[in-house]
């Protein structure tokens, strides 16, 4: 199983429009942070989570030519914008992407996308060719491959973060219910988010993502959704061991 973080930054990006810091007039390009969205391939389905607004960019970058599925972790605006580019792989693959996410998720996508369920343009297939399906917080299946929702909060709503073998991809998250705890045992990777320093009442903050990852202890951490403030190389040299900030590009191989 191969996991491609295509995006770690939070919603604005980074660089940020403007701003002179010194993490967003960096040279390196750890520093630079498309909108958080990952690609999991295992050895029978491509997976994304999220359609990140840089969705396109994204996936040319990576060289993802094909995919068969996107998990929703929830309807927020850097998370979905990038869905009308799903339209090149249906047209050139000629088929249908099936999409997942909560009650709110889907509702939510079905109004701001309002023109994709447009029954006259599906037939000129103009626009994304998806099928929705709104999922509970059960375990279920794509293709061959296990897939299990984590449910937590951001802020007050309910989103879902997602575990699919050894691997548990957690965004935008401030909060993890007890009764998720299980989900999170023997990972091998778990991507969470640390968006700065200071604490923020929707996303954990950079402390909170370390106990969390020191709770859970998989083998190895990467955080995610980061905002200026955290300078890639500055953070990582103070991190604890297998824990580090995650950075676009990078890719991870795990076992199935
Ligand atoms: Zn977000
Ligand atoms: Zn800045
Ligand atoms: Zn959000």
């Amino acid at each position: 199983m191969k996991v491609i973080l295509l995006g770690s930054g939070t919603s604005q990006g980074v660089p940020i429009i403007g701003c002179k810091c010194k993490t967003c007039t960096s040279e390196n390009p750890k520093d630079k942070r498309l909108r958080a969205s990952v690609f999991v391939e295992t050895n029978n389905s491509k997976i994304l989570i999220d359609t990140s607004i840089d969705f396109r960019q994204q996936i040319l970058r990576a060289g993802i030519t094909d995919i068969d599925a996107v998990l929703f972790t929830h309807h927020h605006v850097d998370h979905i914008f990038g869905m009308d580019d799903l339209r090149q792989i249906n047209q050139r693959l000629d088929k249908y992407i099936e999409v997942y996410g909560n009650n709110t998720t889907i509702e939510e996508i079905k109004i701001t996308f309002r023109y994709i369920f447009d029954e006259e343009l599906i037939r000129y297939k103009c626009v994304p060719l998806v099928n929705l399906h709104t999922i509970e917080n059960k375990p279920f299946y794509i293709k061959e491959t296990g897939i299990i929702p984590i449910e937590v909060f951001h802020g007050r709503i309910r989103i879902f973060g997602y575990r699919i073998n050894n691997f548990a991809y957690l965004t935008d998250c401030s909060y993890i219910p007890e009764s998720e705890y299980d989900k999170f045992n023997n990972l091998d990777l778990l991507i969470i988010n640390a968006l700065r320093r200071k604490p923020h009442p929707t996303h954990f903050n950079l402390e909170q993502a370390i106990e969390t990852a020191q709770k859970f202890k998989p083998k190895l951490t990467y955080f995610t959704h980061i905002t200026h403030d955290l300078n890639h190389d500055e953070i990582n040299s103070i991190l604890p061991e297998n824990i580090q900030l995650s950075y676009d590009g990078l890719v991870i191989e795990l076992k199935d």
